[in-house]
């Protein structure tokens, strides 16, 4: 446990630290694609699972499978949140509590509710460049372009999404500057995910402090060695302290 109550703890922290886990765009209101109802769907309509549809296989070997699934289920959906717990982040951000943000997820939440110093592990929707001549395109350029499967005008080559895929690993530099944000926490603050996630097993090795805060609505085995956890929605939890 804390010696102090968690908002004290925020103030007083010198280097605050957020991991933002799945359940904060499941609350912006983004599904878990790969939680059973929803993968069945997408499973059932292109007949393959999304672990298969979003990989660099698909993507390599059958681009308009991959940019139909794409359109379909990621883009259509650029317009969705931020919910209410990012701009609580924003706002706790500009009162110093939290320094930087480190997530998996790939629709930029913070960033569209205000938030700075984010950094997207597995890139972003929003990114978009040719993978020939690396002439950068916007999500707008994606949305407008009539084919399904977009191509570079000068090169005639398929423009890629700046997003990580199955099957590939996270950019170098980007991890490394994830793990040196991680290094530098004085507090940790976990929201909406578990110790298990794979954003928080693959940062937390790098945190050297003893202030892991836990703010999620479900419970789970892995939280027992945090030091503080909060059960309720992440809007909630981080309401209190604004
Ligand atoms: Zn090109």
């Amino acid at each position: 446990m804390l010696e102090k109550g968690l908002a004290d703890t925020l103030k007083e922290s010198k280097y605050t630290v957020v991991l933002s886990g799945l359940a904060m765009a499941v609350e912006s209101g983004y599904p878990a694609f790969r939680d059973d109802d929803e993968s069945y769907d997408i499973e059932e309509a292109y007949g393959y699972s999304v672990d298969e549809l979003y990989s660099s296989v698909v993507y390599n070997t059958r681009p308009e499978l991959f940019y139909r699934f794409y359109r379909e289920t990621f883009l259509k959906r650029i317009e969705t949140g931020p919910g209410a717990a990012f701009y609580y982040l924003a706002q706790m951000q500009q009162k110093g509590m939290v320094d930087s943000i480190i997530t998996r997820r790939v629709f930029k939440l913070a960033e569209r509710a205000g938030c700075k110093n984010v950094i997207n592990l597995y890139g972003s929707v929003y990114d978009y460049k040719c993978s020939h001549c690396g002439q950068k395109f916007t999500v707008e350029d994606i949305l407008k372009s009539k084919k399904i499967v977009p191509l570079c005008p000068k090169c005639n080559v398929m423009i890629r999404p700046g997003v990580v895929l199955f099957g590939e690993m996270v950019d170098n530099a980007v991890m490394t500057e994830a793990v040196e944000e991680v290094e530098k926490a004085d507090v940790l603050l976990v929201l909406g995910a578990n110790m298990n996630s794979t954003l928080v097993s693959k940062m937390r090795p790098y945190y050297k402090g003893n202030k892991l805060i836990v703010i999620t609505p479900d419970e789970h085995f892995s939280e027992y060695d945090a030091n503080m956890v909060i059960h309720s929605s992440i809007a909630d939890g981080l309401k209190q302290f604004l």
